[in-house]
């Protein structure tokens, strides 16, 4: 497979299990189209044209020739420049690395995370609460995410990887688009009566298996084992965590249980305030989980993956 090849194929999947539904996310594309041809010439200079296409940016291809072919991609959840040097001494050992893959976003797509993050308004609608509080509340915390991104140093590892004439690429919430999806239904279909159900069912999965080897493992942050679950909610994709403010109006659209990567206090304390149970899957084995998804297509078409950086592989039939 050639870089765009690849590319393409993680975008085509993204869409695929994006919780808004394939039809919902192709029509935001013709919206942005529509956006971009009313945009005056020199504000088009500045468009990102990715965008037209692929409704993901925190996914991109970050340098090297989209027209290389790929023979071996070293795959890790997070790529510094540590990870770059190690894909150029792999090279110098006999094991050269065609493009190097990250989960998390790095360089424009870093920059940009805060697109992503519109599509958790229609996760919130989905389960009940109502479309116009849901942009509300996503709104500010939209900002503060974007703000915050605003002085990170976002092509350190980048600039590393042009040195040293290597590809790099980022695949995030086209990932996590994977594993939202497949734990929604496998919880939806399953129908666990305790929280304690949900963990089980989470350990059974290879890569969380794997994870709690490591004490990394599924937990339970918020609420007990014994405790009924009602109606679970997964939140795991969108970019970053939302706003603390929608467990309020979750709780009261129905949602009993939240399951997700990881939680901040702050969030913690808002989910205790409206009584939800939290089960905390586990960050980098859900990452690996959702890459798991993506690679597996990948490797069947002749791609050798290499994984690094706390990338847990497995591969599924
Ligand atoms: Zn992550």
């Amino acid at each position: 497979m050639k870089i765009k090849d690849i590319y393409n194929y993680l975008v085509e999947l993204g869409i695929e299990k994006d919780p808004r539904g394939s039809e919902e996310v192709k029509a935001s594309l013709v919206r942005e189209k529509k956006k971009f041809d009313e945009l005056k010439a020199e504000e088009q200079l500045e468009f990102d044209r990715e965008r037209l296409t692929n409704p993901y940016a925190d996914t991109r291809i970050l340098c090297g020739d989209p027209e290389q072919e790929v023979e071996s991609m070293l795959v890790g959840i997070d790529i510094e420049v540590g990870e770059i040097i190690l894909a150029d001494r792999l090279g110098e050992k006999g094991k050269p690395v065609d493009l190097i893959l990250a989960h998390h976003p790095e360089g424009k797509a870093l920059a940009d995370l805060h697109y992503v993050m519109h599509l958790q308004e229609d996760i919130l609608a989905r389960f009940g609460v109502p479309i116009n509080v849901a942009e509300g509340l996503m709104s500010s915390r939209i900002s503060e995410v974007k703000r915050g991104l605003m002085p990170v140093n976002h092509n350190r590892a980048i600039d590393a990887a042009k040195l040293l004439g290597l590809a790099m690429a980022c695949s995030h919430t086209v990932a996590d688009n994977q594993v939202n999806t497949y734990l929604q239904e496998l919880i939806e279909r399953e129908t666990p009566r305790t929280v304690g159900d949900i963990l089980k069912l989470l350990k059974a999965i290879p890569e969380y298996a794997e994870a709690t080897k490591y004490s990394a493992g599924p937990d339970v942050v918020l609420g007990s084992k014994d405790n009924r679950v009602g109606k679970v909610l997964v939140d795991m994709t969108g970019g970053t965590s939302g706003s603390e403010k929608s467990y309020a109006k979750l709780s009261q659209a129905g949602v009993g249980t939240i399951v997700g990567m990881h939680m901040s206090d702050k969030h913690r304390e808002e989910a205790e305030k409206n009584h939800l149970n939290v089960v905390i899957a586990g960050h980098i084995a859900s990452d690996s989980l959702g890459m798991n998804m993506l690679l597996d297509g990948i490797e069947k078409r002749g791609v050798e993956i290499i994984p690094c950086s706390g990338f847990i592989r497995h591969k599924r039939g």
